[in-house]
């Protein structure tokens, strides 16, 4: 089946005799024994549950991996990942990440061992003069948050070798217009709060790889910690999955229109979309993605404009997260990134004047005209 088509159909009740067509919500906390030693293949919920199983199916084959283990929340995800992580390693990451990632390696990974050092990822010649024997992994996001800087996967796996670990945060394009496994990355993390549920109504996080060990050691985690997504979120995110394909392609073509027109607004001082064929990373982000997506980072005139803008935008909603159906509009300074020091922030271009869009599906008049209300 064609990837749309998987969206609709990938989740089916493994265990249905009614013909049910939505994966029921099995809300039980354990599973009776069918004799001594037996098991119906579910014990205990921590370890495995009969709703949450379909859509882990579902996301790997989106995904096109092997295994996925589906997490309370992406950052629930993103703790699982630093235990896979080999203790006293370093792991280099993309310099303008996702907040929560940052404070994730700084506060608890940094404990546990783990050294992160910031870079552009995309820079091959740094890169290579950073590795090391004690470089275990490199975490990208592509295009990262918020600056849209864009990382050449496979590139990125010739400078590094077969032996350091490739994390992609996927949250932003989604399988349906990147598949990094595909690319040369070991493993793919998703907020699925964002994108894949779609509807900002439900926390989840995933992890998907080809690697049978790395599969298992998942298992495991989640066995030990109880992170796993819990059955009435797993249903949420199966229901939201369906749509996901359609979400994405009106959005997307709506963000590209809403890309062309701030460029053209005289209080946009910079629009970073790799959708515009001025983006440093257009010409890599077409040859590895089937579209752009639509996350859409602009910076105007004054933080004055800025904060009159989250002020007076009416349906637009001034609120963290991006990925549902309703356009959000961040300011990532005093949000998602206001735990990365004030300097290392700026020097990234994450001012006071920068805001970021998640281009929702509403109409593509209504979100121009309430931009352009906004910004006048
Ligand atoms: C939101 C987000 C996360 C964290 O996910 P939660 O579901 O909020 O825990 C991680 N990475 C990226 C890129 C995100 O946007």
């Amino acid at each position: 089946m064609k990837i749309d088509s998987i969206c609709v159909h990938g989740a089916r009740d493994l265990n249905d005799r009614t013909g049910a067509v939505a994966v029921p919500i099995y809300q039980s906390a354990t599973f009776a024994h069918p004799g001594v030693g037996a098991s119906t293949g579910y014990d205990y919920a921590r370890v495995q549950n009969p709703t949450r199983e379909p859509l882990e199916r579902l996301v790997a084959a989106l995904e096109n991996g092997r295994e996925c283990a589906a997490f309370a929340s992406g950052m629930a995800a993103m703790d699982a990942l630093m235990w896979l992580v080999p203790p006293g390693g370093r792991m280099l990451a993309t310099s303008d990440l996702y907040g929560g990632s940052v404070r994730l390696f700084s506060e608890l990974a940094s404990r546990a061992g783990l050294k992160v050092d910031y870079l552009d990822t995309d820079d091959r010649e740094l890169l290579a003069a950073s590795l090391g024997p004690d470089v275990r992994a490199v975490f990208v996001e592509t295009p990262s948050n918020p600056m849209m800087n864009v990382t050449d996967i496979r590139a990125l796996r010739r400078t590094v070798g077969p032996d350091v670990m490739i994390i992609v945060d996927n949250t932003f394009l989604t399988p349906l217009l990147m598949r990094p496994l595909e690319l040369g990355a070991d493993l793919v993390i998703h907020s699925g709060t964002k994108y894949l549920g779609g509807h900002n109504d439900t926390l989840s996080g995933f992890v998907v790889t080809d690697s049978p060990e790395h599969a298992e050691r998942l298992r495991h985690i989640t066995k030990t910690v109880g992170t796993g997504l819990s059955p009435f979120d797993s249903f949420m995110v199966i229901r939201g999955l369906k749509t996901l394909h359609l979400r994405v392609e009106r959005a997307q073509a709506t963000a590209m229109e809403a890309a062309v027109w701030l460029r053209r607004h005289p209080r946009v001082r910079k629009v970073y979309y790799p959708g515009l064929p001025e983006h440093p990373g257009h010409d890599v982000h077409r040859s590895q993605a089937s579209g752009f997506g639509a996350m859409i980072s602009f910076e105007v005139d004054s933080a004055a404009t800025a904060e009159r803008v989250l002020e007076s935008v009416r349906f637009i909603l001034y609120a963290e997260s991006l990925g549902g159906v309703e356009t959000l509009i961040t300011y990532p300074h005093l949000q998602t990134h206001s735990d990365v020091p004030r300097e290392k922030r700026e020097a990234l271009g994450i001012t006071d004047r920068l805001l970021r869009l998640s281009v929702g599906v509403e109409a593509r008049e209504d979100i121009l005209a309430d931009l352009g209300q906004a910004l006048a």
